[in-house]
């Protein structure tokens, strides 16, 4: 058992943290403040190859392990999580389904262009009438000649109001089944679709869109995979997604706690630091704690995705500890900090407000905890 990270990995959070430190950093109030995501991150990220690292080098990707995503992730969130929503619903929920079942075609005019920031992803699976229920799907594509219409809404889509494209899940047989659905990709802005901002309480600095597809054409050449035969690459893919998702929480609780540790120290009330009265230190060695066991759970999950072994009962494991623990940690920062906790002038309140988003995106505690109940009673995992 080794649980030390290996240097390329320490090489790699150091580039990523000072690239968000300088480049992202500056900006992460305003896009809170304005609800608008950086239009210059995608194409640094591109630049600085983060976008293609869980693609081989030989698909134009960067060919890096799941442990240096989880870093990557871990590094972004800590500055902002909405930036690393953006981030991952482009470089993995976009970009993943286009990698794994595309064609040759497919990928070098969406998935080439979008490993270099070029184009902008994004994923379109949750709809008004069904986040958590995918068998309830309501988006139906019917055959016409030469292509697909498509009809149906689109709810909460991360990216959609910048994105140049989405990777879309679409009824194309009534059957209330997981196997009626397959995956289209959908180029944006398009005739026969509306895309409505959304206002949002957390992940403001990312751009989230309700989509409205009305007789929407997309050519045959469109559809992504063999027709009805790609529910379980949407499985995986989310599956691997939750361990990154969990990694992004694990970095926002490290910017919160940062913050709440030096306020801690400099802050004094009645002639000394805050963190000498004790009810403050605990929460402080509270927050620590929740901090290493949610790195403890990403990092084991990374590894059982590098091992080829991640089950969706572990990836929900991880993504219920970590996003669990954030919320505690971001609480905890901002009662440290009273009222400069509630201020503006401070993170806190903002790291709250995202890691509210995370008990709920990617699939709510409550879908987690089913998940993992259910491999229990089919005595599928070991305990
Ligand atoms: C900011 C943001 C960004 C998002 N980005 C994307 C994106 O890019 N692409 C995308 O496709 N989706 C996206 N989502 C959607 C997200 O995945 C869904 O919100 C999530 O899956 C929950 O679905 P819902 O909101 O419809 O809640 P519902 O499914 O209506 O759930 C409401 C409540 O009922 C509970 N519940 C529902 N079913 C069960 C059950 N079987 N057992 C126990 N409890 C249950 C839930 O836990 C929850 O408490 C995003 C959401 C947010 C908030």
């Amino acid at each position: 058992m080794d649980f030390a990270f290996a240097p390329e990995h320490i090489a790699l959070r150091e580039t990523v943290r000072r690239h968000m430190e300088e480049d992202a950093k500056p900006h992460a109030r305003h896009s809170d403040e304005t609800e608008t995501f950086p239009p210059h991150l995608f194409k640094r990220w591109g630049e600085l190859g983060i976008l293609g690292a869980r693609y081989p080098e030989e698909d134009g990707g960067v060919g890096m392990d799941k442990v240096s995503d989880c870093i990557i992730r871990e590094e972004i969130a800590r500055v902002s999580q909405a930036y690393c929503a953006a981030f991952s619903a482009h470089s993995h929920l976009g970009m993943w389904p286009i990698w794994k079942a595309g064609t040759e075609m497919q990928r070098e005019q969406y998935f080439k262009p979008a490993v270099q920031g070029e184009k902008v992803a994004c994923f379109g699976l949750s709809e008004p009438d069904g986040g958590s229920d995918i068998r309830a799907m309501k988006t139906r594509a019917e055959k016409v000649d030469r292509g697909w219409k498509i009809t149906g809404a689109k709810l909460y889509i991360t990216n959609a109001p910048i994105a140049d494209f989405m990777t879309l899940a679409a009824r194309t047989k009534p059957d209330l089944t997981i196997d009626a659905v397959s995956l289209f990709i959908v180029d944006l802005p398009a005739q026969g679709l509306a895309i409505d901002s959304l206002k949002k309480e957390g992940l403001r600095g990312s751009e989230t869109g309700l989509i409205h597809m009305d007789e929407l054409f997309v050519p045959d050449s469109h559809l992504l995979g063999e027709r009805e035969g790609t529910y379980s690459t949407i499985l995986e893919c989310l599956s691997e997604n939750r361990v990154g998702v969990a990694a992004s929480v694990l970095g926002l609780a490290r910017g919160a706690c940062e913050e709440a540790l030096e306020f801690a120290k400099t802050r004094i009330v009645r002639g000394k630091p805050i963190i000498e009265y004790q009810a403050v230190a605990h929460r402080l060695a509270d927050m620590a704690t929740d901090i290493e066991m949610a790195r403890l759970m990403v990092y084991w999950g990374a590894w059982q995705v590098d091992q080829g072994i991640l089950s969706t009962a572990n990836a929900s494991k991880v993504k219920l500890v970590a996003s669990e623990a954030a919320l505690r940690v971001s609480e905890n920062a901002i009662r440290i900090m009273g009222g400069a906790g509630i201020m503006r002038d401070h993170s806190v309140g903002m790291h709250h407000r995202d890691a509210l988003v995370y008990v709920i995106g990617e699939g709510t505690s409550d879908i987690q905890r089913n998940i993992i109940s259910r491999a229990l009673k089919k005595d599928e995992l070991e305990l």
